[in-house]
């Protein structure tokens, strides 16, 4: 088939950019289209912004801590505008890169809505361009709810817009985005209070982690709420939810789920079927029903995540264009943190999931105040837990909250991947004194 491209990509998030970077890499010719800004969510408004934001966060709780190791260190002020500008210079640092990527690579972009118009065309800016594969790549928005005074809201978006460090903040959402949001306002100097429709903070999480976030967050100045559920906000801020009335807020922030941005796509006129909520569904080829359009990242609504989206990308053209027939991603044993104070990571099963699908499961944990703590007036909890299935205790899930959970988890989720067993952690020798030793020491 004669076209204009191999590969046309909508949306230059983690997913897309990925795809077609392998593809030109392996000397095809592609296209790429974004609406926002290059890089998408994860550059933008979400992980690095983010990450920024845990930085800075956890620079002040050192600065708070240090008197505790005898350091006589008075916080003087805390600029919020610097800390804004330096991480929005670092942002256009990552995305000018792109542009100089692109083109060293030979990939054409195009600054635009992409639509699809046909099963091999899609249109942007007015023209059309065609192509003999197409990569749906557009990612999720942040949701709003659909109540009255929902716009006294803002979300995460809008939040890496902030000018000035609210006073006193209602978030709303006991997902990961809410709680990493309240733990960097938390600790910058804001009054937050936490808002959730479970009894639980983090769903999906282990009931270990969601017991010890709830306590430390709790401990640590944030206010908590469960099984609120907003009806309405009026325009001074006044949040009214089936547990009364709330008031005094200077900033809301919704986090409360993200869409998939799959409307005006054109995905009717292509014939690719997506599922109630808009996800597109994919099988594990990230094939849609149209045998030359491919759905990847977010936009399948499975597993939302940088690294996840960045691998199905490169799989996929991997497989299309490098004869890896059977190239794909497996979305088991993928390890995600929250990037909270102090951080949770989690690979494989919760013990009530492992509890469900084995008949023989043996659980391992630990909990303890650490050493990095011992001598300081707000101290953390590290929280451990491994779960173990089989006669041989092959290690199906590792829950970890504590300091450098986020850096301690990577290794030790290659292991779970890879089939390690209980007698294998026991076989390896312990660093001291360090929180990870305590996973190769249970008992
Ligand atoms: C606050 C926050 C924090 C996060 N933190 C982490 C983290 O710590 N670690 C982690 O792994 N993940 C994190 N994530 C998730 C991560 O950002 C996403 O999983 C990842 O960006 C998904 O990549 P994607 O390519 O699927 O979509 P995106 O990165 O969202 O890219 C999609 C792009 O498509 C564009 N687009 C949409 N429609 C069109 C159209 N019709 N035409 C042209 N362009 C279009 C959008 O503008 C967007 O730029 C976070 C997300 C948020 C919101």
């Amino acid at each position: 088939m004669n076209t204009d491209y191999d590969m046309i990509a909508i949306g230059a998030g983690s997913g897309g950019l990925s795809a077609v970077e392998r593809a030109a890499e392996y000397g095809r010719k592609c296209l790429i289209i974004e609406v926002k800004i290059i890089g998408g969510t994860c550059v933008n408004v979400g992980c690095v912004p983010k990450k920024v934001m845990w930085f800075a966060a956890n620079t002040g709780s050192i600065i708070k801590n240090a008197k505790g190791f005898g350091f006589e260190v008075e916080q003087k002020g805390f600029s919020w505008k610097k800390l804004k500008v330096g991480r929005d210079n670092y942002i256009k640092s990552i995305t000018n890169w792109y542009d100089s990527y692109l083109q060293k690579l030979g990939i054409d972009y195009i600054h635009g809505f992409g639509q699809l118009v046909d099963k091999n065309i899609v249109s942007v800016n007015g023209k059309e361009y065609t192509a003999e594969y197409i990569i749906l790549s557009s990612g999720e928005e942040p949701a709003v709810p659909h109540i009255e005074g929902s716009e006294y809201g803002i979300t995460s978006d809008n939040f890496f817009a902030l000018e000035a460090l609210p006073k006193k903040v209602a978030v709303i959402g006991g997902g990961y985005i809410g709680v990493e949001l309240a733990g960097v306002l938390n600790a910058l100097g804001s009054e937050v209070t936490l808002f959730c429709r479970a009894d639980k903070l983090l769903r999906g999480f282990d009931s270990m982690i969601q017991n010890t976030l709830d306590k430390d967050y709790s401990s640590h100045g944030i206010t908590i709420h469960h099984n609120t559920q907003i009806d309405k906000v009026s325009k001074n801020k006044t949040l009214f939810t089936n547990q009364g009335a709330f008031t005094g807020f200077d900033t809301i922030i919704w986090a409360v789920g993200r869409n998939p941005m799959t409307q005006h796509l054109g995905l009717k006129v292509a014939g690719v079927k997506c599922d109630q909520k808009g996800f597109i569904q994919t099988d594990k080829f990230q094939t849609t029903n149209v045998d030359n359009i491919f759905a990847l990242g977010d936009v399948t609504g499975r597993t939302s995540l940088t690294p996840v989206a960045i691998a199905a990308g490169r799989r996929l053209s991997d497989r299309l264009y490098n004869n890896m027939t059977d190239r794909h991603l497996d979305y088991n044993n993928i390890a995600t943190v929250v990037f909270s104070h102090p951080p949770i990571g989690m690979v494989g099963l919760t013990e009530a999931q492992a509890n469900e699908k084995f008949d023989k499961i043996k659980i391992y944990k630990s909990e303890f105040t650490p050493m990095a703590d011992a001598l300081l007036e707000h101290k953390t909890t590290t929280a451990l837990k491994l779960v173990c299935a089989g006669d041989n205790e092959k290690v199906i899930g590792c829950h970890i909250m504590g300091h450098g959970a986020d850096e301690i988890l990577q290794g030790f989720a290659m292991a779970i991947k890879m089939g390690v067993t209980k007698k294998q952690f026991d076989d390896t020798i312990a660093i001291h004194p360090t929180i990870s030793e305590e996973l190769v020491t249970m008992r």
